[in-house]
């Protein structure tokens, strides 16, 4: 068994990124920029946009964030949206979600300009996954690619189960493992003998948010297991994975852990896409 380091995998891409980017300024005059909105202050959403603008630093990518109280109306929001849609000196544009009930996520989602949609969350960036056309991929399933690449592990032919089904996560990081020519299995709340489907597995994603879901007896021996959960374990109360590590590790052949798995690579694959979106903007691809 050995344990893929997300976060020594996310340092090293990091490194190369910053290099690149020092490379970009001297070519095209400017660094990247990226801009974070978030509304209100609910400590989960602030802490994962200090997490972005801190790895934004360590790449030399400009990026400021632009606060609003949660009770910022829907027509403000889309109104900041267009005016950063229409500054050509902003590369990315992020806005934290979850976003207060009373804005539809859909509309702010989609009035970000699709080639600032660094999160790739965009319809028409996700229509273009599906017909694997060149788009910007969300983070996270792009960071698990990487992962399980990283130590050439062979996809091609393996039989790939994710748990979760959710646009973010369990269908994107289902369709890039079938690019991948995995044979895929997509599992959910109503699937059926879940435990029997997973032990099938080859590659297991568990992508759900219930902590320490997945059991010994979901595991096939020499599986790949990669974490997507972030949860909060109900007896310790410290950040733990959907998968009960310590009981499932020593049956797989590479697992990741959480924290330190998935959870920085999203944020490295958001460097990249905001690298993406900056070098088609000034021209260069
Ligand atoms: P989500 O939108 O709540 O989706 C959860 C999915 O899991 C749904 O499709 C749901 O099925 C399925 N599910 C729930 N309970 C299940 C069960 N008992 N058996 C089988 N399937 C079940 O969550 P998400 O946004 O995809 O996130 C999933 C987890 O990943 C969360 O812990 C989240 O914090 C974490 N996450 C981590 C990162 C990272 O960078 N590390 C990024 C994003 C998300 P139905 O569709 O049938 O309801």
């Amino acid at each position: 068994m050995e344990v893929i380091s997300g976060k020594e995998l996310s340092a090293a891409m990091k490194k190369e990124m910053a290099e690149k980017v020092k490379k970009y300024a001297v070519e095209y005059g400017r660094v990247p920029n990226l801009v974070v909105v978030l509304l209100g202050e609910d400590p989960g959403s602030v802490s994962y946009v200090t997490g972005k603008t801190k790895a934004a630093d360590e790449v030399g990518i400009k990026n400021s964030t632009i606060t609003l109280s949660d009770k910022t109306t829907e027509e403000e929001l889309l109104s900041l949206i267009h005016g950063l849609n229409e500054d050509k000196t902003v590369d990315g544009i992020l806005v934290q979600l979850p976003l207060p009930k009373h804005i539809d996520e859909n509309k702010v989602i989609e009035t970000i300009a699709k080639d600032k949609d660094v999160d790739g969350f965009h319809p028409l960036n996700v229509a273009a996954l599906w017909q694997k056309r060149p788009c910007i991929l969300p983070c996270t399933p792009k960071g698990i690619i990487r992962l399980i690449k990283s130590k050439g592990i062979e996809i091609s032919g393996k039989k790939a189960v994710v748990i979760g089904r959710s646009n973010i996560v369990g269908l994107p990081v289902a369709k890039l493992l079938l690019d991948e020519n995995a044979t895929v299995t997509i599992t959910h709340s109503r699937t059926k003998n879940l435990a029997e489907v997973c032990a099938e597995a080859d590659i297991l994603v568990p992508a759900l948010g219930k902590p320490k879901f997945v059991k010994k007896e979901m595991i096939k021996e020499g599986a790949v297991v990669i974490d997507v959960g972030v949860n909060r374990d109900p007896e310790t109360g410290k950040l733990c994975g959907d998968v009960d590590f310590d009981e499932c590790a020593p049956l797989t052949s590479y697992i990741t852990k959480v924290p330190g798995g998935v959870g920085p690579m999203t944020i490295a694959c958001l460097m990249e896409n905001t690298i993406e979106c900056y070098l088609h903007n000034v021209g260069a691809r």
